[in-house]
């Protein structure tokens, strides 16, 4: 089997994750999308606008026109959970056609921890020193005694796609794996997440590298609408709706005006004369005196007109 190449992300104690190839970046998801919206221009503020608003509203075939192809090495039960990922292409080690390698994982002292009391897919805790060392013990024990079982069973001729069931779990196979951007997204919003468990987030990890390098705009979207952005169910909502004051959601709405004048005359500049009356056509309701020296005090923030205006529209329905 492979040890750790040159230009490999080493995961664990054997493992790693290399990019083997890849197929487009952000480039590729707005060629993609501009068929379905007209070729229009194609600023980079206008690439990232468009990339924006594909990941809010969930239009995600233009992120699968991006490819990436891996070679990863992992424990067999890292393999396992990985191959729950349905949409991926894999190519793997062949145990009935190949030796298996002497290569298992040995856990780091500083993951060995006690079964978690919070939450059953988990763990937390530190374990005394004695019990880490008991751990580290048993996992070589097992290992070294199973292959030396298995290579005796190879040396007498048993075949070794049965030869291969003696083995545990801890030890390495890899695979080649490939998968498009909107399925590694999801996969890495799985795996890379504190629930999932460490010996995948690792894998996980290193490949969110090359995502972000390949595609930054993309990768930064999704962390900011898929990751950290929050959705709220029905009941969540009616929740909102009747505890938030009009007070609040009318403050909010003010920013918007501000921050809404500001990006459209960002975007295309306006005659000073003309911003107030912009300001009050975005909702505004301050008097010409307030808006002048708000506009003059250097705090409102640019953003993304589209996001502002459908970011208003939900407050609006949160009004009682
Ligand atoms: C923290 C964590 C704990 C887990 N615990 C368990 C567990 O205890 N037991 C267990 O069995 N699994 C467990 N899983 C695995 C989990 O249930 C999923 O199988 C795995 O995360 C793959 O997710 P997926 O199906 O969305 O991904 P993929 O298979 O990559 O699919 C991506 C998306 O494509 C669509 N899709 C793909 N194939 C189909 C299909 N055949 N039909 C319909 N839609 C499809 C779905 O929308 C899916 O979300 C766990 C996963 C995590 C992250």
């Amino acid at each position: 089997m492979s040890e750790v190449p040159k230009d490999a992300i080493k995961c664990l104690d054997k493992g790693f994750v290399r990019l083997v190839d890849s197929m487009g970046g952000d480039d590729a998801i707005v060629q993609a999308a501009r068929v379905s919206y007209g070729k229009g221009t194609s600023k980079v503020s206008q690439d990232r606008g468009l990339i924006r608003y594909l990941m809010r509203h969930r239009h995600t075939t233009p992120f699968e026109m991006v490819e990436f192809k891996f070679h990863c090495k992992m424990p067999i039960f890292v393999a396992r959970q990985w191959v729950r990922h349905r949409t991926a292409n894999i190519n793997e080690y062949s145990l009935r056609y190949s030796e298996a390698r002497d290569e298992f994982y040995y856990p780091d002292p500083k993951n060995i921890e006690f079964q978690s009391a919070l939450n059953m897919q988990g763990r937390m805790g530190e374990v005394p020193d004695d019990l880490k060392q008991k751990v580290k013990d048993y996992f070589k024990e097992i290992s070294e005694r199973s292959f030396e079982i298995y290579s005796e069973l190879n040396d007498a001729g048993v075949a070794r796609e049965l030869a291969r069931a003696i083995l545990p779990v801890n030890l390495y196979t890899e695979w080649y794996w490939k998968n498009d951007l909107h399925n590694l997204l999801h996969f890495i919003g799985l795996r890379s997440d504190s629930h999932a468990q460490y010996e995948i987030r690792v894998f996980s990890d290193a490949m969110a590298e090359s995502v972000k390098a390949a595609a930054p705009i993309a990768w930064e979207a999704y962390q900011d609408y898929v990751i950290e952005g929050l959705r709220f169910s029905k009941i969540e909502q009616s929740l909102l709706e009747k505890k938030l004051p009009n007070r609040v959601i009318d403050d909010i709405s003010e920013d918007l005006a501000y921050q809404l004048t500001a990006s459209l005359h960002f975007n295309k500049p306006r005659d000073k004369n003309d911003l107030f009356l912009l300001y009050q056509k975005q909702g505004g309701s301050d008097s010409n005196e307030d808006f002048n020296l708000k506009w003059n005090s250097g705090e409102i923030q640019i953003g993304n007109v589209r996001e502002l205006r459908e970011f208003k529209e939900k407050l609006v329905k949160l009004k009682k």
